[in-house]
């Protein structure tokens, strides 16, 4: 029994010892540049996840911040978009390197063998 509340502890201490480690490496992430602005997040320090890894601020505050924050539309940002290609557009252009792979697989003289 007490050696087990030790093996216990044990575990408990070095996952403690783990924890603390990844949350400064977290805490690493999100330290301020020369700028003022946490370079992981680009917004002004201290940014929501430096505040939420100190405890500053509770996860429901964390998400209201981020529910409140402006939302970029991709839809748009992506205007205009590029034109897509059909599909009988695409089977039209030559595959010279899939009929060199194959010539080459069959051991057929490739198509630069035989233009010399
Ligand atoms: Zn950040």
């Amino acid at each position: 029994m007490i050696s087990e509340l030790g093996q216990e502890r044990a575990d408990a201490l070095r996952r403690v010892a783990e924890l603390g480690a990844r949350l400064a490496d977290l805490e690493a992430l999100h330290e301020p540049d020369a700028d003022g602005e946490c370079p992981a997040c680009v917004a002004p320090a201290p940014c929501v996840t430096m505040l939420l890894l100190r405890g500053d601020i509770s996860s429901e505050q964390a998400f209201g911040a981020m529910r409140d924050a402006h939302v970029i539309d991709l839809a748009r940002a992506e205007q205009p978009t590029p034109p897509v290609p059909s599909l009988t557009e695409l089977l039209a252009q030559p595959t010279r390197g899939m009929d060199r792979f194959f010539d080459a697989l069959l051991g057929l003289p490739t198509r630069a063998d035989r233009a010399s």
